[in-house]
């Protein structure tokens, strides 16, 4: 394959089937992991940045002149930042402090500007200073990744017509990290429309609020929710799987080690929900999850260490 823009690269990645012994995967019932961290900006959310600056461009929302503000984890920033460098547009990621250095410089080298602000304010928090920087500015867009209709859309229109083709309709049970719980809808609702009795299970890490729990800090970066993402509120979900760090970064070292997926930890989280879920499964089920992003991005954090 020859390209011209990297562009042309977002999307269509492979589907990795677990055949590893290693794990307690009944007979006959098979988990797949479309591998996300093979698209070009290294996560799912390159699916995400290019929908939106197409969209933007087709609406009118943006123009050459636009700056594109955006608070953001670094993943779904990177994603924008690639798309945006097509048109030059001037991108500014507002980053809670703690998230990690890597998708920092990487969002850097794609020419954003990044604005950190207190880990202690949350995402919450770099949504309102991302909404106070908008209203400073001239000509500016913000995709509201949280709020944005097009969030869900992208993944309706990419990620869940791939897996329906290369798995041919054959899903019982789709399990997916939530943060802004953009991929697990815009991915579900088409799945859902083609398979109607599928299961669909949403994972969130210790510290995270969707099975009532307390919000507090964690270490898997990605997933996780202060507040319920109004993408999953009209979603028929089976149920929320809650996965402690540490159960997380196990299964996040086990990928490497067993398999060779340099995965970030939401992968890690995933698989083991996956894991879970599968066990509650007749044999011979059909499991299909999500591993959002790669680990490169956290070795500041010593995940392997
Ligand atoms: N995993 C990682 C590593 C992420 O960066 C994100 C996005 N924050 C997700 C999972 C969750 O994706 P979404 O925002 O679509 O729920």
């Amino acid at each position: 394959m020859i390209l011209t823009t990297i562009h042309d690269y977002i999307g269509k990645t492979p589907l990795f089937e677990f055949t590893h012994d290693a794990y307690e995967i009944p007979k006959d019932s098979k988990i797949y992991a479309k591998l996300e961290y093979l698209n070009p900006g290294g996560s799912v959310k390159d699916r995400l940045g290019f929908y939106l600056i197409e969209q933007g461009l087709k609406t009118g929302k943006i123009n050459q002149d636009t700056t594109i503000i955006e608070p953001t984890a670094g993943n779904t920033g990177i994603g924008l930042a690639l798309s945006a460098l097509n048109y030059h547009l001037k991108t500014i990621f507002v980053v809670p402090e703690k998230f990690s250095i890597e998708k920092q410089q990487l969002m850097k080298a794609l020419g954003a500007e990044i604005i950190h602000t207190p880990t202690s304010l949350g995402m919450v928090g770099a949504i309102k200073k991302s909404q106070e920087l908008a209203a400073k500015l001239e000509n500016v867009y913000l995709p509201k990744q949280f709020e944005n209709p097009d969030n869900p859309a992208t993944y309706y229109h990419t990620l869940g017509p791939e897996l329906i083709d290369e798995l041919a309709g054959k899903i019982d049970s789709f399990v997916a990290g939530i943060g802004s719980g953009g991929t697990f809808s815009g991915t579900a609702s088409y799945l859902k429309e083609q398979i109607s009795d599928i299961r669909l299970i949403g994972v969130e890490p210790e510290g995270s609020i969707l099975n009532g729990g307390k919000a507090a800090s964690h270490e898997i970066e990605g997933i996780g929710v202060e507040f319920i993402p109004p993408f999953i509120e009209s979603l028929p979900i089976t149920r929320f799987e809650t996965i402690s760090d540490e159960e997380g970064f196990y299964y996040t070292r086990a990928l490497a080690k067993n398999q060779g997926l340099l995965v970030g930890s939401s992968s890690g989280a995933a698989f083991a929900a996956s894991l879970k879920e599968v066990q509650q499964l007749p044999a011979g089920s059909t499991i299909v999850t999500i591993f959002p992003d790669a680990s490169d991005r956290y070795l500041s954090k010593n995940i392997y260490l």
